[in-house]
């Protein structure tokens, strides 16, 4: 992505970013001692009106990126304005806000409801999203909202039942755009687009650019200003894989936590079911574990994420939902038990921990199984983790090397060319076994 070269590219201060005092004084109490990168480039741009897109994960800073503007232009439009938009308007949107999942709009209204205590209630932000009620969402949209963080689904609900309109609509986000659409939002976000004004700022933010979020944003954004940043200073997070022997994950993973005495662990595995089945071996080896996945209702996935978030809960074993947009502060450990099917879950998995510059911790636990598919994800990350093993739980050398020999070698697609791949050579199966 190429950069726009009027953009400030060193961190300055807040006070240098043109933001007002209500704002600075928050976060001064917030204790955001410089803006991260990716607000450094791009509030000084999207408060003088600029189109946006941003390559960037959460862990980045985002957040406060599109809400401090957003805060501080809606407290200048006039009051006057202010009072046609409720009038004229009925259920007005100033300030429309889109995400993938119900934990991120809470989240981001959240954030943002916390950046604007210093307007002492002048701004009314609302978090709507499905799996709670309705009737509550259309009550507090009553008389519209100042800015709105939806997830789209619900929020079209919201429009046919005339509870919100967006024909008033001056800045739009689009926030994690990639997850949105390969979560299958994709109609759902066109019906949206079509229904808000052609004269409006939008600000994009994704953390990869496929073709479909590349369309999206030929066909939104007004000679945007780019802005591409890294989450985090890599330093703060060690990564690292451990091989283990086909199925003692559990008891690696008991261990891990018993030993170490992670204040938190959060544990990633591929299906809703697993989550329980792990949580059960667990509890048989004394770990209680709370599950969090997408057939818990959304009560229950509220209690339990605020439950991890206090600390009340020590270990929570997710699927992917929880991998994108949570932000739990000070995590310290993010485990994979399974590994992510795609690399970029894995990215936003260890993003987890190790987030806003604190030191962080992601394992991968691997048995011969995860080799093809961990070379994968090391390759299309970029990253390249030494195999480690857990003192105790060694693996057994001898059956590793005679099931590693006996993989299957990556299928290559169809027409590549290339020669088709041999077995694992002795070199790579020593360096599985750390043997090297
Ligand atoms: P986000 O990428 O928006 O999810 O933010 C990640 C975390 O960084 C959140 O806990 C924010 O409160 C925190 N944060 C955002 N900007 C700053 C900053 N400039 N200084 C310190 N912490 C920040």
């Amino acid at each position: 992505m190429t950069s726009d070269p009027t953009v400030n590219k060193s961190p300055a201060s807040f006070n240098e970013l043109g933001l007002i005092e209500p704002l600075l004084a928050r976060l001064t109490e917030l204790n955001y001692q410089q803006p991260t990168p990716i607000q450094a480039q791009a509030i000084p741009g999207v408060l003088a009106g600029r189109d946006l897109i941003a390559g960037a994960n959460t862990g980045s800073g985002k957040t406060a990126t599109f809400a401090l503007p957003l805060l501080q232009q809606i407290d200048k439009l006039s009051a006057r304005q202010k009072a046609t938009d409720k009038t004229d308007k009925g259920n007005y949107v100033t300030g429309l806000v889109l995400v993938p999942t119900r934990e991120l709009a809470k989240q981001v209204a959240d954030s943002i409801k916390s950046y604007a205590v210093h307007f002492n209630g002048a701004i009314k932000t609302l978090a709507v999203f499905g799996g709670v009620s309705t009737n509550k969402q259309m009550l507090a949209l009553r008389g519209g909202a100042d800015i709105v963080v939806a997830t789209p689904g619900r929020l079209l609900d919201l429009i046919s039942s005339n509870a919100v309109k967006l024909d008033n609509v001056k800045t739009l986000v689009l926030d994690e755009a990639d997850r949105m659409l390969s979560l299958g939002f994709t109609e759902e976000l066109t019906e949206l687009l079509a229904l808000l004004p052609n004269a409006k700022q939008t600000l994009l933010f994704s953390a990869t650019f496929p073709e479909k979020v590349s369309a999206l944003t030929q066909n939104l954004l007004n000679n945007p200003l780019e802005v591409q940043v890294q989450s985090r200073d890599a330093s703060t997070l060690v990564q690292r894989a451990f091989t283990v022997n086909k199925g003692e994950k559990t008891q690696v993973l008991a261990h891990l936590i018993q030993t170490n005495l992670w204040r938190q662990a959060l544990i990633f595995v591929n299906a809703k079911n697993s989550c329980k089945h792990l949580a059960e071996k667990l509890a048989k080896r004394g770990i209680i574990a709370e599950v969090f996945h997408g057939d818990k209702g959304q009560g229950a996935r509220s209690r339990v994420l605020d439950g991890f978030k206090s600390g009340e809960i020590d270990v929570l074993i997710a699927t992917d939902i929880a991998a994108r947009g949570l932000d739990i502060e000070k995590l310290p450990v993010v485990i994979n038990f399974d590994l992510p099917r795609s690399p970029s879950d894995y990215m936003h998995r260890i993003g987890r921990s190790g987030r806003a510059g604190e030191v962080g911790l992601a394992i991968s636990l691997l048995d011969y199984e995860d080799y093809n598919h961990f070379k994968v994800i090391e390759k299309k990350n970029k990253i390249r983790l030494e195999r480690e093993q857990v003192e105790g739980f060694e693996v057994d050398e001898i059956i590793t090397a005679e099931l590693l020999k006996a993989l299957k070698p990556m299928a290559k697609p169809e027409g590549s060319g290339k020669k088709k791949r041999k077995n694992l050579s002795q070199a790579n199966i020593d360096i599985w076994l750390n043997k090297s």
